[in-house]
């Protein structure tokens, strides 16, 4: 059995572990702090980066976690496994592992999916200069999913909503409505946000500093709740036949780039995603992104938890006792207790990070 120390149940508590486990390794950490932001104990919120290998290695794979802040939890824990597992003794030449603790933080120490502004920073990585993309479906889907009352009747409503909707729309349309992001209303789901979030600008922040310089660059952004339980997935954006696929492929397998496990009948048409933007800023490197889900419950339970987590931050207050189980609900969706998972997300993560250095590394 794997050793689930390294998972937590605060921010702080997976922050200190994750640090010191980089300590150990011998790797160089880097904290890029909120200047007034805290967590709900107080602590400050930051963006740590562990860089392991050279600073100035020509191929840099970047490994993140808590993009969506409380799916950090299992992805803090693979890195920190990582670290803990030697990893950064065994890196080829020329090549850094540079981890990337908590894009989200303020997600992750309030165990939610966006950030302080109900931003979700994986749709938050586009030009805030220029006019956002608009999204007329949200505007339909939106009274639908953001119920004042929570129970089951209510959720049952929302699914009976969302039914006629896609059938209405076609699953593709449906899925863009619903997840592909939208900038026209800050109290609802998949809110790309108004402003670029301090959480963006700390991430590139880092990319700027720890991965322009490179020749190859690679991340893997760690998520939950897609894919069947106990498992992972692979999201791979880049076009069929571009180089970049072929290295994913080449690197993971093939299940990288076929969207083998995915349930969703159609992707949507996704804006302002981190991997996206993390490869902007690279013209010059050869780039190459994957995101990876571990899978956790049933799609439309995600789904639930996802309006769950909306229902929480903006009517939960009113109900504190509702709104405890609520959370608890929505914490296991994302973060699941059992060992079994803890300990199949490791071992599988484990594999994921090292095939990734290793493809990166021969490259
Ligand atoms: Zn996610």
């Amino acid at each position: 059995m794997a050793d689930l120390s390294v998972f937590s149940t605060s921010y702080l508590e997976a922050r200190a572990k994750f640090v010191d486990a980089a300590r150990g390794a011998g790797a160089t950490v880097y904290e890029y702090r909120h200047p007034t932001l805290k967590g709900p104990d107080g602590e400050p919120m930051c963006l740590d980066v562990a860089v392991a290998g050279s600073e100035d290695a020509e191929r840099v794979l970047v490994a993140g976690s808590g993009t969506h802040g409380i799916e950090g939890y299992p992805g803090s824990a693979a890195q920190t496994a990582w670290l803990l597992g030697g990893g950064a003794q065994r890196l080829p030449k020329r090549t850094a592992m540079v981890f990337f603790h908590a894009h989200n933080p303020w997600g992750f120490a309030h165990k939610a999916r966006g950030t302080e502004e109900n931003v979700d920073l994986n749709r938050n990585f586009l030009d805030h200069a220029k006019p956002y993309p608009a999204n007329p479906g949200y505007a339909e889907v939106h009274p639908i999913v953001t119920p004042e009352e929570w129970s089951d009747a209510s959720v049952a409503g929302i699914f009976r909503g969302l039914d006629a909707y896609r059938q209405k729309v076609g699953e593709k349309a449906f899925s863009t409505a619903f997840n592909g992001g939208q900038y026209s209303h800050a109290d609802g789901i998949y809110f790309g946000g108004q402003r670029e979030q301090w959480a963006t600008y700390s991430f590139r922040e880092a990319v700027l500093k720890h991965v322009a310089h490179a020749k190859h660059a690679a991340i893997i952004d760690f998520h939950t709740g897609i894919g069947p339980w106990m498992e992972h997935i692979y999201l791979c954006f880049h076009k069929e036949g571009s180089p970049a696929r072929e290295r994913a492929r080449t690197w993971w397998g093939e299940r990288a780039v076929n969207l083998a496990g995915v349930t969703h009948k159609a992707l949507a048409d996704y804006q302002g995603v981190l991997i996206d933007g993390f490869a902007a800023m690279l013209p010059k490197a050869a780039v190459t992104c994957i995101v990876v889900e571990f899978g956790t419950l049933k799609r439309e339970e995600v789904q639930r938890a996802n309006m769950a987590g909306r229902w929480l931050r903006y009517c939960g207050a009113k109900q504190p006792a509702l709104a405890r189980k609520v959370h608890q609900e929505f914490c296991e969706c994302f973060y699941p207790g059992d060992p079994k998972w803890r300990a199949a997300a490791l071992e599988q993560s484990r594999e994921i990070l090292d095939r990734g250095i290793a493809g990166i590394g021969r490259v």
